[in-house]
């Protein structure tokens, strides 16, 4: 199947929408403009040799030329590579080794860094941002060669979140792309009036696949804020009449503890997304005690990311569900034998679908055990009840045998974090001589609060096993994130296992 140029398709449908706001530089595109300048990047991409199958990597803060990017690599056949601007030099250094790149765009906020990895690696074209400006400004040609790759090819390479160990490239194909695109519209309901405020970092899939190329799909506008900032976050959805969001469940609490958020209606948003990792429910009571719909989505690099759909009504029914399978995907629940669990059991959570990815890059090994006869297994656990609702248990790298008992963290997380003096937490097992693991919780307190690990432990003993209940608690005043903001339960055990040695 011929790859389709879905940019220029838009562009034919609603050339005088809106497609895309930059906040911080106040630059507004219509799709038939983001269009012409997308055609004149694939011209001098081609200028500059790029040919199908290379890689083209941007090093940038969150920007419309995210969007540039990838649809100028739909129309050259070459393959965009984000990178993570969070990464140390070494870091980066490993991705574009990695991917070796054709080209690299550097954005001036982040050319120190840029300098430093031109000296390194080997990279044939590497282009400041005001190189890359000249070549996008009007005037400039639109004669580029359209190149109609399969459905099957590479479009771009995203790096994992890094949360489990070293980032690894995901490849996601034309159809991959197109196809989660296709399930979200078609599963959320998204149309041209939808309006989204962006603040996930546009070099994951958080920020680049979950949302944004879905609501470019059905012809609605992404509004691209600058770096997260919780109150003016708040206000833009509210300036920008915003009908949907996501963010991850750090950027929920910053924004639901701010003195803004009760003074405020959001009175054009139908949604309010979590995902990318477990969310406490007392985020959820924030926006439903303003009658405002909050719900949480489970999404993974590999597969889309969006696998799920609940609806509002039954998010508050089934409470911490993410729902059922989208449309166009198959998901199964599956034990260590590889057979399918009972209702109510836990299983590794496997999916099948056209927006499943094509393998890890340069990672055979890693890929042969991922994808297994057309099945993503995910290294996730999950649960379904009898109206086939899903709930994610956690990662099955994270669960905690304590005893010889299986704990699964997420559980006492969520217990913990029902304490009103707690406000954030993250339940580990460090190595123990007597239990193999010891479950071991650390806390940060809401501000104002006093509390001990005895009077936690008095809280769980009411709804938790013995086993379950954590043996330990460490007290601090923030936990470490990853750098697109999930709980870094690496560096957590890592520290505590250095105090402890
Ligand atoms: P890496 O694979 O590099 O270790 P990562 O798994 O965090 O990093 P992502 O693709 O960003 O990389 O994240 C996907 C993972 O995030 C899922 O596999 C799952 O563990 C977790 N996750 C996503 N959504 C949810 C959710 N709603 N509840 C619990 N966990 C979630
Ligand atoms: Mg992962």
């Amino acid at each position: 199947n011929p790859v389709t140029d879905w940019l220029a398709s838009r562009a034919r449908l609603t050339p005088t929408r809106e497609a895309v706001v930059e906040v911080v530089t106040g630059l507004r595109l219509t799709y038939a403009e983001l269009d012409r300048r997308v055609n004149r990047l694939a011209t001098a991409l081609q200028r500059l040799g790029a040919g199908q199958g290379d890689r083209i990597a941007l090093l940038a803060p969150n920007a419309v030329c995210y969007l540039e990017m990838l649809f100028a690599a739909a129309k050259t056949g070459t393959v965009f590579v984000p990178l993570n601007h969070r990464f140390s030099v070494p870091e980066l250094d490993y991705v574009l080794s990695d991917c070796s790149p054709h080209l690299l765009i550097v954005h001036d906020a982040f050319a120190e860094v840029g300098r430093a990895l031109s000296s390194k690696v080997n990279i044939p074209n590497v282009l400041s941002f005001g190189e890359y400006a000249g070549l996008i400004e009007d005037g400039q040609p639109e004669t580029y060669e359209r190149v109609t790759g399969d459905m099957e090819d590479p479009w771009a390479i995203i790096y994992t979140g890094g949360t489990t160990g070293q980032s690894k490239g995901a490849v996601l194909s034309h159809r991959a792309i197109t196809w989660n695109s296709v399930n979200t519209v078609v599963s959320w309901g998204l149309t041209e009036h939808d309006v989204t405020a962006l603040y996930m970092p546009m070099f994951h899939t958080g920020g680049l696949n979950a949302l944004t190329m879905p609501v470019l799909h059905a012809g609605g506008k992404v509004v691209i804020g600058g770096d997260f900032h919780p109150v003016q976050a708040l206000r833009l959805m509210e300036d920008e009449r915003c009908t949907i969001a996501l963010f991850v469940p750090t950027m929920h609490h910053l924004m639901t503890e701010s003195p803004e958020f009760a003074a405020m209606e959001f009175s054009t948003m139908h949604t309010f997304l979590s995902g990318g990792a477990p969310c406490p429910l007392g985020i959820y009571e924030k926006y439903w005690s303003k009658g405002l719909a909050f719900k949480e989505g489970y999404g993974m690099t590999e597969a889309g990311p969006n696998n799920f759909y609940i609806h509002p009504d039954d998010a508050r029914q089934k409470i911490g569900s993410v729902g059922v399978p989208m449309f166009h995907n198959q998901v199964r629940l599956v034990d260590e034998e590889g057979q399918d669990v009972p209702t109510g059991s836990t299983g590794e959570i496997w999916i099948q679908g056209p927006h499943v990815f094509s393998g890890y890059w340069n990672k055979l090994e890693i890929t042969a055990e991922t994808l297994v006869d057309g099945w993503l297994r995910t290294g996730d656990l999950g649960r379904r009840d009898e109206e086939g609702f899903h709930y994610i248990v956690g990662r099955k790298k994270d669960m905690i045998i304590s005893g010889g008992e299986n704990v699964y963290p997420l559980e006492v997380e969520h217990v913990l974090a029902e304490h009103p003096g707690v406000s954030e937490v993250a339940v580990v097992g460090l190595p123990d001589p007597k239990w193999g693991e010891r479950v071991t919780a650390v806390v940060v307190l809401a501000a104002g609060t006093e509390l001990g690990g005895d009077e936690l432990k008095a809280h769980c003993t009411a709804k938790l096993a013995g086993y379950k209940i954590p043996k330990q608690f460490h007290f601090v005043a923030e936990l470490p994130k990853t750098s697109v903001g999930k709980i870094d339960k690496k560096q957590i055990e890592k520290g505590l296992t250095r105090s402890a040695g």
